[in-house]
């Protein structure tokens, strides 16, 4: 993402949903009641990781299609699409916040009806999950829709934010829970290759800056980031 200076206070306005976006919201959480059931079900309590690795690929595009377990489900309820999805997706983009520090001003930012970039034009963005400087994942769009978080290449990948700000690296746990969701939809998705991808048009990890259709600036997620990519191909190739 390219976006600065969110204020932490913003609050949601009043959410009026629409009778898709009701919908898409009653599916998502269908689909993570079902997840849980199915944690249930495995008498999963303690080692959340361990317990996923029981899943086999079958059981967990039957259980968690839409919804990654892992993630604290924060679905949004606008800035976002159920229609023109390319499934099987290509892979998952990387982004850096560089203006949300936290997930709840993250979640804030892409629950706006009219989010403002610092040079005061009008967006609308949002992104699959989140992830704070301490490993926390949170979902906020269900990944048989839509995001906006690269442009034309929003229709065919899932994305992932990283709280910080260009220039920086990512944490350690920040790493590894990318990795986690990597591997995780590559059980989904096994098209989903475990390497990086060489530009937009191919598959596997890629970046936002990877392409200048998807970032005009070239700015997202910043060199460090894009340097630190290998590692979390090798934390999704060790499984989660
Ligand atoms: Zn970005």
């Amino acid at each position: 993402m390219e976006i600065f200076s969110i204020p932490n206070t913003i609050q949601p306005g009043t959410l009026v949903l629409s009778g898709r976006e009701r919908d898409g919201r009653e599916s998502g959480i269908g689909a993570m009641i079902i997840a849980l059931q199915e944690l249930t079900s495995h008498g999963v309590s303690s080692a959340r990781n361990r317990a996923a690795r029981q899943f086999s690929s079958e059981e967990r595009a039957l259980s968690t299609m839409a919804m990654y377990e892992m993630a604290e489900p924060k679905l949004i309820s606008r800035n976002f699409s159920k229609t023109g999805v390319i499934r099987p997706p290509k892979g998952l983009v990387v982004h850096v916040t560089d203006g949300a520090r936290t997930l709840p001003a993250l979640f804030n930012f892409f629950s706006l009806r009219e989010q403002k970039l610092r040079d005061g034009s009008s967006t609308r963005s949002s992104s699959h999950f989140g992830i704070g400087k301490e490993g926390t994942i949170w979902q906020f769009v269900d990944t048989d829709h839509q995001a906006f978080a690269q442009g034309p290449g929003a229709p065919a990948w899932i994305s992932v934010e990283h709280c910080g700000v260009i220039g920086e690296a990512l944490t350690d746990e920040q790493i590894e829970s990318v990795g986690n969701i990597l591997s995780w939809l590559h059980g989904i998705y096994p098209s989903i290759p475990l390497r990086l991808a060489k530009n937009a048009r191919d598959i596997g990890l890629a970046y936002h800056s990877i392409d200048t259709s998807w970032s005009k600036s070239g700015r997202c997620p910043g060199k460090p980031v894009i340097a630190q990519l290998p590692r979390i191909v090798e934390f999704a190739l060790a499984g989660y």
